[in-house]
């Protein structure tokens, strides 16, 4: 319980400013990695990373490998390597890279525990061990230590006509921690608010970005987080950022032209303004995460968000899809078609974006009589479609979610998507994909941020 006094000093950040850092941070290191398991040693940079790592079976990446512990046979019993030939499953790397130390096994156990309770809401010990295939004696050690460290509750007992004790429920401390999300997708304002680990919006800030670029739209980034970091009423689990552009495993925003913003350690440099674990990754990941976690989205879907440029998130078997550069999805500068097209910003003619970023599509609307309206919403709607049949035909998605102003995407354009992948994919394997609007509105990537924290601290998502 120290940890949380200490970590709840976070709120009051403004008291005694940036300086009393460095020992804030060793404070908050030490009980953050008892609250995992990790030696002290580990300094904190490596811990987000280690942390992420360590809450996914055989994890490859250093970002969430798999954002929830799967229930798997294979990550079963005391989650030891198995030598049990395992065939193919959905979201285990095909070929190892490192040994399972003990230790890890003993974290994703633990996430393992927390993510049942964390979906499936109270459990007695007896369910939890049911759910997951621990045995009691595990999860009663692991719940012990959880309820010492203030991250689960004993909710009271099951009422029910069963003969016998009556089981005692547990939960997460849905209201030990808040934590703080940030979106810098839109190109006119940063946006940011405080959340509970349910995702659910507690307060919000933005900052008018006024066309900020460089150095100056990082101080508006500090200053919003500041501002939310002041605003929480809990200790704050970690600070999770919706970037746009390119950014790697480390959370360095490699490429965000619209911000100018080039190599830059975003992750880094909030962590050392702020002393909390912080995780930033591209918006369109994190929007495809809060989908996950908050929309009921499938395993296999992809994402595609559509505003100032285009851009989409990959979930393949519940894993985030990255790929080689870290730029998977960006989808938003490949030319659709042979007919050449409108001139782009990146030099190249008829990319996707200048079919179907919002500015492009409000001034073709502009240009356009009233009847021709349906006419340019569903040819954009087309191309589309044409961009996405090859990635549906070779990924087989079960689902694609639509993020953007509905009233230019839900409608004439979302239905010429469908029917273009439809004609140009294969009914037997791909016909009963689905195409829909996100539910979670514009606020996707502030909670998917809140995703990407969950899964980095706690392993659920
Ligand atoms: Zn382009």
């Amino acid at each position: 319980m120290v940890g949380l006094s200490l970590t709840r000093g976070h709120g009051r950040h403004d008291e005694d400013g940036i300086a009393a850092a460095p020992a804030r941070r060793a404070a908050f290191r030490r009980i953050h990695n008892r609250l995992v398991n990790i030696p002290n040693k580990l300094d904190r940079s490596l811990f987000v990373r280690f942390t992420n790592k360590m809450t996914a079976a055989g994890a490859q990446r250093s970002l969430p490998s798999t954002i929830a512990p799967t229930l798997s046979p294979a990550t079963r019993g005391t989650g030891f390597a198995d030598t049990t030939t395992q065939g193919f499953a959905s979201g285990r790397a095909l070929r190892p890279s490192a040994k399972v130390l003990p230790e890890h096994a003993r974290s994703h156990n633990r996430s393992l525990v927390l993510q049942t309770l964390y979906r499936a809401g109270q459990q007695s010990r007896a369910d939890i061990s049911r759910s997951t295939g621990l045995t009691r004696v595990t999860i009663s050690d692991l719940v012990g230590e959880f309820i010492a460290e203030g991250l689960i509750v004993e909710t009271g007992q099951r009422e029910d006509a069963r003969p016998g004790k009556p089981a005692t429920l547990l939960d997460i401390n849905r209201t030990a921690f808040q934590i703080v999300g940030i979106d810098l997708s839109d190109y006119a304002m940063f946006q940011g608010a405080v959340l509970d680990l349910d995702g659910t919006i507690l307060q919000r800030r933005e900052v008018a970005l006024a066309g900020s670029t460089g150095d100056e739209a990082t101080a508006k980034v500090a200053d919003l987080v500041g501002q939310l970091v002041r605003l929480a009423t809990r200790p704050i689990l970690g600070i999770g950022v919706g970037s746009p552009g390119v950014v790697d495993l480390a959370g360095t925003v490699l490429s965000a032209p619209n911000l100018g913003w080039t190599d830059l350690h975003l992750q880094s440099v909030l962590e050392d303004v702020f002393a909390l674990p912080v995780v930033v990754g591209n918006d369109a990941n994190a929007a495809v995460l809060a989908e996950h976690s908050f929309g009921g989205a499938d395993r296999d879907m992809m994402l595609v968000k559509i505003g100032h440029g285009v851009g989409a998130g990959l979930l393949l078997g519940g894993t985030p899809l990255f790929g080689s550069r870290f730029a998977a999805g960006e989808i938003g500068h490949v030319v659709v078609g042979t007919e050449g097209g409108m001139a782009c910003v990146c030099g190249k003619s008829g990319c996707l974006e200048t079919w179907l970023a919002v500015p492009r599509l409000e001034s073709a609307l502009a240009a356009a009589s009233n009847s021709a309206r349906d006419l340019v919403l569903a040819d954009a709607g087309r191309h589309l479609g044409l961009a996405l049949a090859p990635v549906v035909g070779a990924l087989n998605l079960a689902e694609i979610v639509l993020s953007g102003p509905t009233h230019l995407l839900d409608g004439p354009l979302a239905a010429a998507t469908i029917e273009t992948l439809r004609n140009r994919t294969m009914a037997e394997f791909h016909g009963d994909l689905t195409l829909r609007m996100t539910t979670l509105g514009e606020d996707i990537v502030v909670r998917g941020a809140a995703v990407m924290v969950l899964s980095g601290q706690l392993g659920v998502s």
